[in-house]
């Protein structure tokens, strides 16, 4: 134990983190801290042997015996850190707003002292804390380094179905919800779930409603509007708030690009549940996940599906339907559009799939473009087309448009066979290895994994949350063959207009219904064919 770690993270010239010293007597302390650095979590410390042993918590403590949290070791912390509230400047470990949420005192209940119970890998203790009381284990997971389960144990504290309250809640989350319990007798798809549905209008107030397209035709939106879409009422808030600094960029012209490319992108977006990411103080900000909502205003349909994520339960999503819907996500700081690769009527069958061209660092763009012409090559020789778009970040997606018959694992091994393929062809700059260490420096990453269900791509024409407010631009096969184009080329401020001019290149995409029959065989040969070669 020590704190040498801890210092070497740190540039305290910079931090208004404790430097702080192991203390000599040990008072069994413990501290929950709630932490907006950029993925929102909380740290969970005990005071042991003079310093605090630390975790952290993405999802947070729960009173709530059936909630198993995932606490990730971290570095020993000094236990000046017990009181430690402030701003962590950018760039610093642990950027962002850092608070205390709950505190007090501990007690070890099991045999031996804390420290040997830690070691043993098993810790069963009582905190007496404002919100954290009564009987607690950390348990260390076997196979997994670092990583410990967090939960309370049955007694007169115990609180099933509790939820956390953040202290500073993120543009209307307030409350960390436990995994929901599975509803009996609820089938996919069916129902509304614990969505609590507000309708926005009303909860709007008496504010004035001003048709949308009059809203965002100004050349700098600010403060709260009301806006109304057809029939619907959204609510838009903090229109001023730079999302892009760099640009100067704000939530305003976020919400006009997507009302202004509404009619392009809504069809890759209907009836498909979305994984939105939200970033609600803008693209440098911390931002989370949230598949699961917990409220959503009448217009915005929400779907309950049942998922895989650590153990299998219930999660409330949205459903991409329509122009009110999209807006609202983009109030609630949602930069990117995530659908599903199947739709909510035949959620099992997706209607395209889709290689992710993932550069290393240094990789040229006119690289990438060589290996996504393999991949189009590759696939055309099974009798397959396929479309290209800029990610919007570094590297291009390849879709291929199926008829939606065929599941997912089908479809998942079809994927894996072509991306070998590929992968052998560019052998000297494309791999299908997953491992990042072993991929090797200047290689693209032929990523085929996201072929599963309940996974999803970036959808052409969503934003992302990097420099220049970059937009995931549909490509012509003869622009990618010319080597000309660049990631950055497409944005907010020039989508609109590369679309008047050529259209959605991608509605192939959602029309042609590509069969597959005899094209999994031939890809089976193919790629057997190729192992004997090999051999
Ligand atoms: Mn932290």
């Amino acid at each position: 134990m020590g704190l040498g770690t801890y210092r070497k993270m740190r540039d305290f010239r910079r931090t208004p983190e404790p430097k702080g010293a192991v203390s000599k007597a040990s008072r069994r302390r413990f501290v929950v801290q709630e932490h907006h650095a950029s993925k929102l979590h909380f740290d969970f410390r005990l005071e042991v042997g003079g310093v605090l042993k630390s975790w952290s918590v993405p999802r947070g403590p729960s009173l709530d015996p059936s909630e198993k949290r995932l606490a990730v070791e971290t570095e020993d912390h000094p236990v000046e850190y017990l009181k430690f509230e402030g701003l962590i400047p950018e760039g610093e470990y642990g950027a962002g707003e850092h608070m205390r949420w709950d505190g007090g005192t501990y007690v070890a209940l099991g045999e031996g002292s804390a420290a040997e119970q830690l070691e043993a890998g098993r810790l069963d203790f009582e905190l007496k804390g404002e919100k954290l009381r009564g009987a607690f284990t950390l348990v260390r997971m076997k196979r997994r380094a670092g990583e410990w389960l967090l939960f309370k144990r049955s007694d007169e504290f115990a609180e099933a179905d509790w939820e956390l309250r953040l202290r500073k809640p993120v543009d209307g989350v307030e409350t960390i919800k436990g995994k929901s319990k599975k509803a009996k007798g609820r089938s996919e798809g069916g129902g509304a779930g614990r969505v609590r549905q507000f309708d926005a209008a009303k909860k709007a107030g008496g504010g004035k409603v001003v048709p949308v397209a009059r809203a965002l035709k100004a050349k700098a939106p600010e403060g709260d509007l009301n806006v109304r879409v057809g029939r619907e009422v959204v609510p838009l808030t903090h229109l001023e708030r730079v999302y892009w600094p760099e640009e100067g960029y704000t939530k305003g012209d976020l919400i006009r690009y997507y009302y202004e490319v509404a009619d392009y992108i809504l069809p890759y977006l209907k009836d498909r549940p979305l994984i939105m990411k939200r970033y609600p103080t803008g693209v440098g900000g911390p931002s989370f996940h949230q598949h699961d909502v917990n409220e959503a205003p009448s217009f915005a349909r929400t779907v309950p599906l049942e998922v895989e994520d650590g153990g299998a339960h219930e999660v409330d999503y949205v459903v991409g339907d329509n122009l009110a819907t999209l807006l609202y996500m983009a109030n609630l700081g949602a930069v990117e559009r995530h659908p599903w690769h199947s739709r909510v009527a035949d959620l099992g069958h997706p209607d395209w799939f889709v290689f992710d061209l993932d550069p290393a660092e240094g990789v040229t763009f006119e690289t990438i473009c060589d290996v996504a012409l393999t991949t189009r090559d590759v696939l055309a020789r099974l009798g397959l087309d396929s479309y290209p778009k800029t990610s919007g970040s570094r590297g291009i997606h390849v879709y291929v448009p199926v008829e939606p018959v065929y599941d997912y694992e089908q479809i998942a091994e079809l994927a894996e066979q072509v991306a070998t393929a590929v992968a052998r062809e560019q052998a000297r700059v494309a791999t299908v290895e997953r491992s990042k260490r072993r991929r090797g420096a200047g290689m693209i990453y032929v990523d085929h994994m996201q072929n599963a269900r309940g996974k999803s791509v970036v959808a052409p024409y969503s934003v992302r949350p990097k420099p220049g407010a970059t937009v995931s631009a549909p490509l012509e096969w003869r622009e990618v063959e010319r080597r000309k184009v660049r990631t950055s080329d497409f944005h907010i401020r020039n989508m609109l207009r590369r679309l008047e001019r050529k259209g959605d290149l991608f509605a192939p995409v959602l029309r042609k219904g590509q069969q597959l029959e005899g094209v999994f065989e031939q890809a089976r040969e193919l790629s057997a064919r190729r192992k004997k070669r090999a051999t």
